[in-house]
């Protein structure tokens, strides 16, 4: 017996979506970002995909989200986005993932293992959330050639605000130009995220790290007129209970919405538990029969209700909450424009008890 809420990942979609962006930033190669469970769609599967479709390399932000990746079977390089603790150096060298560097502990502890290793180096170009300042990179890269088995395979930075700001982005772009250049060899770098690669074309250097277009989502609205790109995460379930109510019925907690006229209320098992998010009770919406409706009331934690007016709803009808349904479609903008965050945010809040179902 099982519920049958459940998240659709459409492959295809993701699929499609490496394609078009490969296209776009070709000759610079494709690294997918698929940290977070890639960003709650199962970071195997899209990584295995993205691979498949012609990315070169993934990326991920912790050690153990890498060595899942290994179990797996991934072999293609993985970067890791943040320095580790020093004692996580052992296991970077025994996964196999390329370490990011940007302090003297991390890179003596990953030169004590003794493996042989090239190194990506990050630079903080305005982000400063990680990475070392300028000033001390050449200290870094003396530090890295200085220890047998460790090279410096690249050098890299991280956009702030590559969706809304160009001023700012280029002047993070030419600080790193310039620190590369100052080491002197022609050294491999990459900056761009999403928003980067399809915004700044001269910000694909060697390489982009794309995670939010891998999964479907535009940066801003003018990338639309750049890439065509196609969502791969939907939520689905089923109608569980239907009633007929009278005008003025408040349904669930709080009692928040009349019902202006008599109804067909309808129930549905997914609530904020799985990520259908209370806040969306005021204004969120649900897709019945290829038909847009509001939620009946406040969310709960398992279910929330919807109505459908006078509309011919049955136990058993497909019900999407996030995602297409004939010509209608929810999309994670409409919720994050509601909720005041991004998308990122939408398809990474997805519960523990909503399993995935892969479509190809
Ligand atoms: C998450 C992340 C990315 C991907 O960013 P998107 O905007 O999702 O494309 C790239 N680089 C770093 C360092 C990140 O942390």
């Amino acid at each position: 017996m099982v519920r049958p809420t459940l998240a659709r990942i459409d492959l295809g979609a993701i699929r499609h979506n490496v394609t078009a962006i490969s296209e776009v930033i070709a000759p610079a190669r494709f690294c997918a970002v698929v940290k977070a469970d890639g960003y709650g769609h199962g970071d195997v599967p899209v990584a295995s995909t993205a691979l498949d479709a012609g990315a070169d390399s993934v990326a991920v932000a912790l050690v153990e989200e890498g060595a899942r990746l290994r179990e797996a079977g991934v072999s293609a390089p993985i970067l890791l986005l943040s320095e580790p603790t020093p004692d996580s150096a052992g296991d970077v060298v025994k996964w196999d993932l390329t370490p990011t560097v940007y302090s003297e502990p991390f890179i003596d502890a990953l030169a004590a293992t003794g493996a042989p290793m090239g190194v990506h180096l990050k630079v903080d170009t305005g982000m400063h959330r990680v990475g070392a300042d300028p000033s001390v990179i050449s200290d870094l890269v003396a530090r890295v050639r200085s220890r047998d088995g460790l090279w410096l395979d690249a050098i890299w930075s991280h956009f702030a605000v590559a969706e809304d700001d160009p001023e700012f982005t280029l002047r993070q772009l030419d600080i790193l130009q310039t620190t590369a250049a100052g080491l002197g060899a022609e050294i491999t770098r990459h900056i761009a995220n999403t928003a980067g690669a399809l915004l700044f074309p001269e910000a694909r250097l060697d390489m982009c790290r794309v995670g939010l277009g891998l999964y479907g989502f535009h940066p801003s609205p003018e990338t639309r007129d750049i890439v065509d790109l196609r969502p791969a995460m939907s939520l689905v379930t089923h109608v569980t209970h239907v009633r007929r109510l009278t005008a003025g019925a408040r349904p669930s907690y709080g009692r928040i919405k009349p019902l202006e006229a008599d109804a067909t209320v309808v129930t549905v098992p997914v609530g904020y538990a799985d990520g259908m998010t209370r806040a969306l009770s005021k204004n969120g919406s649900a897709l019945i029969n290829g038909r847009r409706y509001p939620l009946a009331g406040t969310v709960t934690m398992d279910q929330v209700m919807v109505t459908v007016g006078d509309d011919d709803v049955a136990i058993g009808d497909e019900v999407v909450l996030l995602g297409r349904q004939g010509d209608e479609e929810i999309t994670a903008y409409e919720w994050a424009e509601e909720l005041g965050t991004i998308p990122h945010e939408i398809v990474c809040s997805k519960g523990p008890r909503v399993p995935r179902r892969y479509i190809s």
